[in-house]
């Protein structure tokens, strides 16, 4: 299974960061090693001074599929549940001023952390989610005010990688972005459902 990222799909995370609005997605993928779950731990690595929670929605792919139109787009998943881009923000920047790369600062080991799947409302036209740390909300966002909105997504991405079962997509995160440090406690829900709760190590 792969996980694919979106950057920037929230114009005010975009802007937090110095970022331009963008024209279309901006895409990193991160390898099955990087997958968190099942509420483990997790432990900041060596390499990184500054490690930020990045907040997103995330949908689970279950069904095969390549060049997807944007209208059949919501055949290829029914679950959703939110996630941590863990984003080593000091190499990140590095990487960007160098024009290189994001994968070691996006990529490493347990930087996808992954929630609890729950039914994903095809009807629904908004999806509250919100992150916690030590108690105190850190992120809130919405669905609505992705740039790119699921479907689309999905149809971009599938243009280029053949979309596989059990493929999961984190759909970029809203502003609110900020360090963590041993000892933090992070609580992620969407409409008040924890679906994600784990410890900083
Ligand atoms: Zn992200």
């Amino acid at each position: 299974m792969k996980i694919i990222c979106i950057g920037r799909n929230y114009s005010l995370h975009a802007k937090e960061l110095g970022n331009e609005v963008p024209e279309q997605p901006v895409i990193f993928c991160k390898p099955d090693t990087a997958l968190l779950k099942n509420n483990e731990p997790f432990y900041l690595p060596e390499f990184s001074q500054d490690i930020h929670h990045e907040l997103e929605l995330v949908i689970k792919i279950d069904k095969a599929g390549k060049s997807i139109l944007p209208q059949f787009a919501s055949k290829y998943y029914s679950q959703i549940t939110v996630g941590i881009d863990f984003t080593a923000r000091d190499v990140q920047s590095q990487l960007k001023q160098k024009g290189l790369p994001w994968e070691l600062s996006k990529a490493f080991d347990g930087s996808a952390a992954v929630g609890h799947f729950i039914p994903f409302d095809q009807k629904a036209e908004s999806i509250h989610f919100e992150l916690e740390v030590n108690g105190q909300v850190v992120q809130t966002g919405d669905s609505k005010d992705m740039l790119f909105k699921i479907n689309d997504i999905i149809a971009f991405v599938s243009k280029y990688f053949t979309l596989k079962t059990g493929d999961l997509i984190f759909t970029g995160t809203p502003a609110g972005v900020a360090a963590v440090k041993i000892g933090d406690h992070l609580n992620a829900s969407i409409e008040n459902e924890t679906l994600l709760a784990f410890d900083i190590k």
